[in-house]
Order: structure tokens, then C-alpha cells, then sequence
């Protein structure tokens, strides 16, 4: 039996999904082989990186002088990638510090350039974004580093910020999909797979043509985004599985109207989730309301000794993975694309049952 999965990563799947997986497994396209044996020199697997790099272009609307490519490494190894590729050793690089995931890049950028911290939202906890206009930037800065989607925080940003002729440099991992994105404004975006792309193994990197221009002599070849680019991330053996359901998850995406016909699904999910948190008092979320996320919702239960209760009542309900960050506490639904509204459904009605037996 499948349950509703609330995991901020690896997250649920579309059903749909694993059940074309299961059903060209060991036989994908006649071949008679499955999609993790064969050659990815071969015709049949390139065709397939091609149409799935297709896909995104079409469901993002990611302008032709972007280049998509499909790295390992996760969106740590980017972390890294970044000022390797675009800011020389004694660049000043500039980042907003909004919680976990940009201090995680904030400190890998140090081993690889100047970083200015712009602005951050220590001031308080951690629960909201900085206005832009208190940001203290860089003249002449590298590019500019922000997580538009703090997936521990559960805090996304209002607006999309603007950084003049500086490229801006969006971590997208966790909100990547979710609703429509410009992504004329960005020089890069990337986020790592398996949140609302598929499955971990895999980094998605778009990247604006003229910034291909600007790496060092020693990037790692496979962090090396002019490298990748020329040889269509095909330069070594890719990770093949999880390319694969990258393609299956951006097909079922279509299917489902787009990427503006899920972001309005995903805005009516998370505001009723959020509707129940508020409430009578006995849930609440700490995050600033224009920056509340609408992929993952953390929240706190009245009394801190119910969280365990909370937990396992959840789970035989088939709710699972709500528990909060180590670093937070409470609880965290991660609410991704692929959660169907039955599952933000059965959550409230549980989170309801709960609060009138302990309330
Ligand atoms: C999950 C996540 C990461 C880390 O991704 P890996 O692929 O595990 O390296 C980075 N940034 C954000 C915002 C994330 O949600």
C-alpha cells in the first residue's frame, strides 16, 4: 500500500511514474534491456536526454541562449561549481543568508572566493526575507547567490530580486516547477533532483550562454558547465536512471496542464494547509506570511510533548515523514508537485481529529 509521503527529500513520485518505471523496467523501448544497461552513446538513450531536455525548456519557457544540463553531484557539488565557474579566485561574490541551505553555500563559496553576506534574516530566526532594500552588495560582485526556497525554513521569497548587470544565482532545489519562473532574470539556476524533479543523483543546471565563458583552468571537467554544454552532459557517463525519470516526471508534468496549471494547484494546497495551521491556536507556523512556502510548511504543535503522539497516530494513518528538521523541531510537510490533494486532505482532516482530542 502506498502512504502520503511528506519527505522534504527524496520526496514522493507520481504514482504514475513508478508505474511506467515498473512496466519498462527490465525492457525499455523493445531493447530488451532496461534504461540503467545501455549505452549512453547509443541512439535510443541520447534521443532520451534530448527530449527530456526538451521538455523542461518547454514547461519552464527557458529562453534559447540557456544552455540545460544534467550534472552529478547533487546541488552541493554546485555549491562549489558556481564560483569555480563564474568568479575568479579573488572575486567578491555576493549571498543572502536566509537559513540552512544558503549558509551550507555560503560556506562551501569561501573555500573558492570572497563572499559578502548581503543580508540575512538572523535578526529574526530566520522567519522571513530581507527587503531587498537593505541588502549591502558588492560593486563589480561576481554574481549574486539567494535560496529562493528555504526547504528547512519552510521561507520563500515574494519577489525575484534584482541584481542590476550582476548575474543573479538562484538555488532552486526545493521550488524548482512548482509555479512559473522568468527565468530571463536569472544568469543560473540549479537545483538538485529529488525533490520535484525525480530522483537524487542528478543536479539541473541553466545557465545564460555568456557566463560559459568565465571558468577556471581547473573545474573539475564534470563541473565544468562550456565543457558540459558542448557535449550535451554527455562528456562521461551520466546518471542514467535518474536522467530517465527526469523525463517521465517532465512528461507527467504536461499531462497535468504545465508548470501554471500545477503552481495554481500548489498554491490552493498549501493555502488550506496553512488555513488549518492558523486556525484555533493549536497549530502555528513562525514564518512571515509573504514568505511562507508553498512546498514545505513547518509547524509546531501547542505542547512539544504531543509531537510524539502527533507522529505516530500520523503514521497509522499512512502520514509519514512529517517530523521537522532536527535543527527546527515540530513538524514539516513537504508538500512537492507530486503530493496529491488527497494527501493535503487527509493531513488536515488528521491534523483536525488530533486538536479536538488534545486540544
Ligand atoms: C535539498 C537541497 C539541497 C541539497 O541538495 P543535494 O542534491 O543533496 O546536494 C540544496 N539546496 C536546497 C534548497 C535543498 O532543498
Amino acid at each position: 500500500m502506498r502512504v502520503f509521503n511528506f519527505s522534504p527529500g527524496p520526496a514522493t513520485l507520481p504514482l504514475e511514474v513508478l508505474e511506467q518505471v515498473r512496466s519498462e523496467l527490465s525492457d525499455w523501448q523493445g531493447g530488451g534491456m532496461s534504461v540503467m544497461e545501455v549505452s549512453h552513446r547509443g541512439k535510443p538513450f541520447v534521443a532520451m536526454v534530448r527530449q527530456a531536455e526538451a521538455d523542461i525548456r518547454q514547461l519552464m519557457g527557458i529562453p534559447d541562449n540557456y544552455k540545460v544540463l544534467f550534472l552529478q553531484g547533487g546541488a552541493t557539488g554546485q555549491f562549489a561549481a558556481i564560483p569555480m565557474n563564474i568568479a575568479r579566485p579573488d572575486a567578491t561574490v555576493d549571498y543572502v543568508n536566509t537559513g540552512s541551505w544558503s549558509k551550507k553555500a555560503i560556506s562551501e563559496a569561501k573555500h573558492y572566493a570572497k563572499v559578502n553576506v548581503a543580508a540575512d534574516s538572523a535578526a529574526d530566526g530566520f522567519n522571513s526575507v530581507p527587503p531587498e532594500s537593505q541588502w549591502k552588495r558588492t560593486a563589480g560582485a561576481a554574481y549574486l547567490h539567494y535560496t529562493p526556497n528555504e526547504t528547512i525554513g519552510g521561507v520563500a521569497y515574494p519577489f525575484i530580486p534584482d541584481a542590476g548587470d550582476v548575474p543573479l544565482v538562484a538555488d532552486y532545489s526545493s521550488s524548482i516547477l512548482s509555479e512559473p519562473v522568468d527565468v530571463s532574470k536569472f544568469g543560473v539556476i540549479y537545483a538538485g533532483a529529488q525533490k520535484n524533479i525525480g530522483i537524487a543523483g542528478l543536479c539541473v543546471v541553466i545557465v545564460r550562454d555568456d557566463l560559459l565563458d568565465r571558468a577556471r583552468p581547473d573545474v573539475p571537467s564534470v563541473w565544468n558547465w562550456k565543457q558540459m554544454a558542448e557535449e550535451g552532459s554527455l562528456a562521461n557517463t551520466p546518471p542514467a536512471f535518474a536522467v530517465y525519470v527526469a523525463g517521465l516526471v517532465f512528461q507527467w508534468m504536461i499531462r497535468q496542464g504545465g508548470v501554471e496549471a500545477i503552481g495554481k494547484r500548489n498554491r490552493a494546497k498549501a493555502a488550506k494547509l496553512y488555513a488549518a495551521i492558523d486556525g484555533a491556536g493549536f497549530y502555528r507556523n513562525p514564518v512571515a506570511k509573504d514568505c511562507r512556502s508553498i512546498m514545505n510548511v513547518p509547524f509546531t504543535l501547542k505542547d512539544p510533548a504531543l509531537d510524539k503522539p502527533f507522529l505516530a497516530g500520523a503514521a497509522e494513518a499512512s502520514l509519514v515523514n512529517l517530523q521537522g528538521h532536527r535543527s527546527v523541531g515540530g513538524m514539516r510537510a513537504s508538500i512537492y508537485n507530486a503530493m496529491p490533494d488527497a494527501g493535503v486532505d487527509a493531513l488536515i482532516a488528521y491534523m483536525q481529529e488530533f486538536e479536538r482530542r488534545h486540544g
